[in-house]
């Protein structure tokens, strides 16, 4: 096992009633980088980041977070946050309501909470919108939300799954500005599940392609477009014939 490795995955597999999920998910994650799962639609990127955050539990193989084996621990040991496509906001709360949530629920002092709240407001550019209702916010500060609840969790790792992809073109290059900030100004690992290339490729330090539940190629963007494995990573990412 890589010794720095912060997230770590040996030989993951998970099927349902014989049909595969994913299949030999071997995977090393240093502390503090920005993992992009990309592949195309049906590939096991969502089903890698729901074992990871133990929505799921694997049939086979090993996952180890901050050098815990959490294989069959509950989500709520394994110290991360996570971020989906459907901003997954109370409806009924306030934007700070909605923000400090978790907070309340672990009984953080109501002077840290405002405090948190501030600093995460502040980096999701939401400052002066607490009162709002997730109903009066467009798609973006929706999303921006999600992200403010996931600063405050204060966990070193964030599991996203398409944050940007109920997002119009623009709205997306300015959340994804704000999602880069967790991993360069927090210092948060992310793992980040997407299956559009460009955005795998510009955000990420690694980029995990997937095909049919199996990894096909790991390594920085770069090393993907210049240096395939194969067609199929060839193909996808768009490297010059
Ligand atoms: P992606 O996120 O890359 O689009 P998924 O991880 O959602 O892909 O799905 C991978 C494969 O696992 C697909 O063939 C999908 O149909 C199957 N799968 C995912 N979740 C379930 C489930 N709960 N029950 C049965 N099959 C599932
Ligand atoms: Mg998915």
């Amino acid at each position: 096992m890589m010794e720095d490795a912060f997230v770590q995955l040996d030989g993951v597999a998970k099927r349902w009633n014989g049909q595969l999920g994913v299949e030999d998910i071997s995977l090393s994650i240093p502390r503090g980088s920005f993992v992009a799962l990309l592949g195309p639609s049906g590939c096991g990127k969502s089903t890698t980041l729901r074992l990871l955050s133990g929505l799921e539990l694997a049939d086979e193989g090993r996952i180890i977070i901050d050098g815990k084996d959490v294989t069959t621990a509950a989500p709520s040991e394994r110290n991360l946050s996570m971020v989906f496509q459907s901003y997954a906001l109370f409806p009924h709360l306030s934007v700070a309501e909605n923000v400090i949530f978790g907070l309340k629920v672990r009984k953080v002092a109501a002077a840290e909470r405002r405090e948190k709240l501030r600093r995460a407001l502040e980096i999701t550019g939401l400052l002066g919108y607490e009162a709002r209702k997730p109903g009066e916010l467009s798609g973006g500060q929706r999303q921006r939300v999600a992200l403010a609840r996931a600063i405050v969790a204060n966990q070193p790792l964030c599991l996203m799954d398409e944050p940007l992809s109920n997002l119009d073109a623009k709205l997306r290059a300015s959340v994804r500005k704000d999602i880069k900030k967790l991993q360069v100004d927090l210092g948060i690992t992310v793992i980040y599940v997407t299956h559009d290339q460009t955005e795998a490729m510009s955000m990420a330090d690694i980029v995990v392609l997937m095909k049919d539940g199996r990894i096909q190629q790991v390594g920085a963007p770069e090393s993907l477009y210049y240096r395939s494995a194969n067609t199929f990573v060839a193909e996808f990412v768009g490297s010059p014939p």
